[in-house]
């Protein structure tokens, strides 16, 4: 029997792997996909992220294949654009999935987790009425607790009634790489739209990253399909390149540009959780919710809730905490650590959702840009990088 079992190796189920395996703890984690595997992201880790994952590991391999990300472009409507640095030689990097999750995911299996690849989750054990395990490619896999880090549509929250995906807000992401970009900076960058937005960033190699999040209305037609009326493109690829052909900032940026693949596509985007878990069981990353990227800063989330999960589990499994607790206690941890940035990134997200808040926000930015510099440093997680509770409870403990 494990100490702990995952379910997911993507960057919440890594490092918590990394870190349980590191505290002493016999630890499985279990990936439907074989590593590397491409996520479609914006790729920019902000430094709040890159923060966390310095508490745990040894970064400088991951700088070898990563380039800086000094801070935001931020554009809107009628030619509005707000530059900020996040200064004070703070930077966050850029970093493909493939690259970052499978550096992740060595450091895990370094640390002494046993990583089990295209091996799905479907289910968890149940025993004396408590989570004590997970089925994965239909066998039984006993642990004394469970972490579930298998993402936005985690089969277990869903499956366990502890995550939905709400009405509102419905946003698509469609996103790809190209070649042969003008003007990418050291900056990552939102263009922010009446009705969309578009994130860009440059990758290591000389490529561009370009994700577009539009809405869809609730339809009983599939996103793409020809004839839709919720949507005035005809296929995913063609909405991403129709966006980018016609807005006024990047058309002539990406005139001569070729996207190197075609376009990956998720959606819609949001989850609702309504608990973290249950006896036995903690949420971690976007298993435990997830709105959409407006902020960049998902994986700073996934990372911290990913420490947070793997504090509790050290303490259920020292017998500090009952294990009846552990979700709760993971709960007020993540409100107490979260709470004042999910308002913020509401607040954000609800903007860019009405036309008239954009216009106001892009006048408001014209005669006042250090204030949405201010609001680009926040964003970036640009705060002290604070000792993680577990890194303290980690030197402490020997389990
Ligand atoms: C379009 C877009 C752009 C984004 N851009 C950024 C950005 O620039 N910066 C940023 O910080 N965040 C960004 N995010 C958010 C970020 O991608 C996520 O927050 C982050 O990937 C969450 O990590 P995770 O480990 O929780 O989940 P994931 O990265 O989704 O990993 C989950 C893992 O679980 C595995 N899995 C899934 N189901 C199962 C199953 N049943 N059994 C076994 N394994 C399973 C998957 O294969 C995967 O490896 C973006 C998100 C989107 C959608």
């Amino acid at each position: 029997m494990d100490d702990v079992a995952i379910a997911g190796a993507g960057p919440a189920g890594a490092l918590a792997a990394a870190i349980l395996a590191r505290a002493g703890l016999r630890v499985s984690v279990f990936d439907r996909a074989r590593f590397p595997r491409h996520k479609l992201c914006g790729d920019t880790l902000n430094p709040g992220a890159l923060a966390v994952i310095q508490r745990h590991a040894d970064v400088a391999s991951l700088m070898t294949n990563s380039d800086p990300i000094d801070g935001m472009l931020l554009t809107g409507p009628g030619g509005v654009r707000v530059r900020g640095e996040y200064g004070g030689g703070v930077a966050g990097r850029s970093i493909t999935r493939r690259v970052l999750d499978l550096w992740l995911v060595d450091r895990a299996v370094a640390a002494g987790a046993t990583l089990h690849e295209q091996t799905a989750v479907r289910d968890v054990v149940i025993e004396g009425g408590r989570v004590a395990g997970l089925v994965a490619n239909g066998f039984r896999h006993r642990a004394r607790m469970v972490i579930a880090a298998d993402g936005r549509r985690s089969a277990i929250a869903v499956g366990r009634g502890w995550s939905r995906q709400p009405q509102r807000p419905r946003r698509w992401a469609i996103g790809a790489y190209y070649s042969g970009v003008t003007g990418v900076t050291s900056l990552g960058e939102m263009h922010v739209r009446h009705g969309h937005y578009i994130g860009v960033a440059p990758v290591p190699g000389g490529l561009t990253n370009a994700c577009l999040v539009v809405p869809h209305p609730p339809s009983r037609r599939r996103f793409g399909e020809t004839g839709s009326p919720d949507v005035p493109f005809a296929r995913p690829a063609e909405a991403l390149e129709n966006v980018l052909k016609r807005d006024p900032e990047l058309s002539v940026r990406f005139a001569s540009a070729r996207a190197i693949e075609p376009p990956t596509m998720l959606g819609p985007m949001a989850v609702d959780t309504n608990a973290v878990g249950e006896p036995g069981l903690l949420l971690a990353g976007d298993a435990a919710g997830f709105i959409d990227p407006m902020t960049g800063d998902g994986l700073r989330f996934a990372l911290m809730g990913a420490e947070l999960a793997a504090h509790v589990v050290i303490e259920v499994l020292n017998g500090k905490l009952p294990i009846d607790r552990g979700h709760r206690e993971l709960t007020n941890r993540r409100r107490e650590a979260f709470q004042s940035k999910w308002r913020f990134n509401r607040a954000l997200r609800s903007l860019v959702s009405s036309p008239s808040s954009v216009n106001v926000a892009a006048a408001t930015a014209r005669v006042w840009p250090s204030l949405f510099q201010k609001v680009i440093q926040y964003a970036g997680d640009c705060g002290p990088a604070k000792a993680g509770p577990s890194q303290v409870l980690l030197d402490e403990s020997r389990i």
